[in-house]
């Protein structure tokens, strides 16, 4: 028997407890794993509330994403000691996820630890690091480059934003960090490479169409009325790359930006990324996070914490990373 988080529904209300789990309950798949480190999501967030229809069936072990060691493997790919990650693909939502001791998994979902990365580094990373990578790489295959001009990243605090200000201040970019939360998050902020901070009121109201251009790039995590004005003030043949919506998954925009100022909107998610990509953003991820990352914007917790870090981060409540140890 081992420990995990449970969620189960009653008069449509989600309900999340600490309970155990027999091996014979796991999931088909071919590799075992001893889980070390889950890390918290907005997603996860709304799957342990239930404010979001994240979850399919229950009960559900949450976690989108996992670190940890092969404990058996039918899988030529992996052997019993393997040091294995898994970010998306629908774990945690409609397979049993990362917030238990094991978990039984698809071979095809896995990648190896990087190599130069703890277990717990590569949590403080996660689905929200992965995608903060894709969402820089976007930009540079758009042409955005540093000479181009100032970049910058909407909802900062979070875990995308954080390491997205991050990853861009280390590539040589001028950063500029869009945030609701200046006060409290404006110095961590900084020290991760953002030159300027940008207030999240003077963004959330509705603009116009095409606004002062400023912008030669921007990272969305926010969605909504944010990233419709983001979008007017991007400079001509700009880009954004948007994979969030933690202020709305409308876009109240018009095509003004697009089609006069040659500015692309960019999808990106990070869920079923192909494995090549995936493992090669995990390498630059490696590479390029600083020492001083990991010190300044992340937080380890029990599984037993979970729901009151859940609760605050689907309020926008929690800045940086959040790992979980199991
Ligand atoms: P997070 O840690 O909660 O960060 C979201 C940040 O957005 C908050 O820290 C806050 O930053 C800002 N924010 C919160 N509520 C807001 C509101 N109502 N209006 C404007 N800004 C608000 O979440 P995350 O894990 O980084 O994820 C960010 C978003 O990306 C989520 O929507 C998530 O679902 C999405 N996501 C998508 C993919 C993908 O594959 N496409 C992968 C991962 C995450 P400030 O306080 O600094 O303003």
């Amino acid at each position: 028997m081992f420990k995990a988080l449970i969620l189960n529904q009653e008069d449509k209300k989600t309900l999340a407890s600490i309970g155990s789990i027999d091996e014979s309950q796991l999931p088909e798949g071919e590799v075992l794993v001893d889980v070390d480190y889950s890390s918290l999501n907005y997603k996860d967030g709304l799957a342990v509330t239930g404010r979001g229809k994240i979850v399919r069936e229950f009960p559900m072990v949450p976690g989108i994403d996992l670190v940890g060691k092969v404990a058996e493997s039918s899988d030529d790919r992996y052997k019993p000691g393997d040091a294995v990650v898994l970010t998306g693909w629908g774990v945690g939502e409609n397979r049993w996820g990362g917030m238990a001791q094991r978990a039984r998994l698809k071979a095809d979902h896995l990648v190896p630890l990087t190599e130069g990365l703890s277990g717990k580094q590569a949590m403080m990373i996660g689905t929200a690091g992965l995608t903060a990578m894709l969402c820089v790489q976007a930009l540079e295959d758009a042409g955005v480059t540093p000479d181009k001009g100032t970049v910058l990243v909407t909802g900062a605090s979070g875990g995308v934003g954080s390491v997205a200000v991050t990853l861009l201040a280390q590539l040589g970019y001028t950063v500029a960090a869009v945030t609701g939360r200046a006060a409290e998050n404006g110095e961590m902020l900084k020290a991760l490479g953002a030159s300027e901070i940008v207030e999240r009121s003077t963004l959330s109201e509705p603009g116009r169409p095409l606004d002062k251009q400023r912008w030669a790039g921007a990272v969305d995590t926010v969605g909504s009325t944010l990233l419709a004005n983001v979008l007017a003030q991007v400079n001509y043949g700009g880009a954004v790359a948007a994979c969030g919506l933690a202020g709305g998954f409308d876009l109240p925009t018009t095509v003004m930006p697009f089609i006069l100022r040659n500015v692309a909107l960019l999808g990106v998610d990070s869920v079923m990324c192909p494995f090549d990509k995936r493992q090669a953003a995990w390498k630059r991820l490696a590479k390029l996070l600083p020492e001083s990352f990991y010190q300044q914007a992340c937080e380890e917790i029990t599984l037993e914490q979970v729901p009151e870090y859940a609760d605050a981060i689907t309020r926008g409540q929690v800045s940086g990373r959040v790992v979980i140890k199991l």
